[in-house]
């Protein structure tokens, strides 16, 4: 049994179906990417495992518990972090600062500036944040106000952001969308860095040298069905998913 199981999900928005009878198992340690082509459920599929969307059908258990109903900073306190297509930083203030609040969070449950309760507490909060910048190499940018960071940089703050709540499971929806290819290939060697430290990744993505360099299963959505699940060498000379992309993106 893999540390996230899905089963018989379905999802509809009116009279489209979004997503149609998902099944997932995606095992503890590994990199699981989805690919699809645009409109095939990806983000839906994802929003439906942290609480921004409910089900019609169907089960989404995270290590052995349902994450279907609850609140999402619940879902975050048990351990699953969400990475969103455009980087979800706070701009006006500092890295430092944008890597307390998380790390505050994860004690107390919510996301606030200045909530500690001592000035020991805060420290502690501080040095946390802080290791975790170096882990990920901007320790010397920590002072730096966050918006003025390259996209790429933007990136490492929001995944520094992540991990410092210690997540067991990360979602990734298209982490390199919208970045020059220097920043896509240091998200790349930052991706396999967190993989590496045993963290379980969802990765959505539709860039190929993406999805190749990093997924150790990949399953493919096509008009919220999957319609196949494999290793990344049989996907692409796989009929179903050649003509599932036909017109669309290219593999
Ligand atoms: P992907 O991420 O694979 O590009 P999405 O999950 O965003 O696809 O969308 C799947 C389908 O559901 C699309 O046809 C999209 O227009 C539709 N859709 C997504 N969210 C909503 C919504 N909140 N209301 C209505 N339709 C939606
Ligand atoms: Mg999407």
């Amino acid at each position: 049994m893999g540390i996230l199981e899905v089963k018989g999900v379905n999802k509809r928005f009116g009279g489209l179906k979004a997503l149609n009878d998902v099944n997932l198992d995606i095992q503890e340690g590994s990199v699981h990417a989805i690919i699809g082509p645009n409109g095939a459920g990806k983000s839906t599929l994802l929003n439906c495992f942290v609480g921004r969307l409910e089900p019609d059908t169907g089960s989404v258990m995270f290590d052995g518990q349902s994450l279907l109903g609850i609140q999402p900073y619940r879902i975050n306190q048990i351990g699953v972090s969400r990475v969103f297509q455009t980087p979800e930083i706070f701009a006006d203030l500092k890295l430092l600062e944008n890597v307390m609040i998380p790390a505050f969070a994860r004690r107390d449950g919510s996301f606030k500036v200045n909530g500690w309760k001592s000035v020991g507490e805060e420290r502690e909060i501080r040095d946390e944040a802080m290791t975790m910048l170096a882990e990920l190499g901007m320790e010397a940018k920590a002072d730096h106000v966050a918006g003025q960071l390259s996209r790429g940089d933007k990136r490492r703050l929001e995944l520094a952001m992540c991990l410092v709540q210690k997540p067991k499971l990360l979602l990734l929806d298209e982490p390199t969308a919208g970045m020059a290819r220097a920043d896509t290939n240091n998200t790349i060697d930052l991706l396999k860095q967190i993989a590496k430290r045993g963290i379980t990744m969802v990765v959505i993505e539709h860039d190929m040298h993406v999805v190749f360099s990093l997924a150790d299963r990949i399953s493919v959505l096509a008009q919220g069905t999957v319609i196949v699940e494999d290793v990344p060498g049989n996907i692409k000379g796989n009929p179903k998913v050649q003509e599932a992309y036909l017109g669309g993106a290219h593999l």
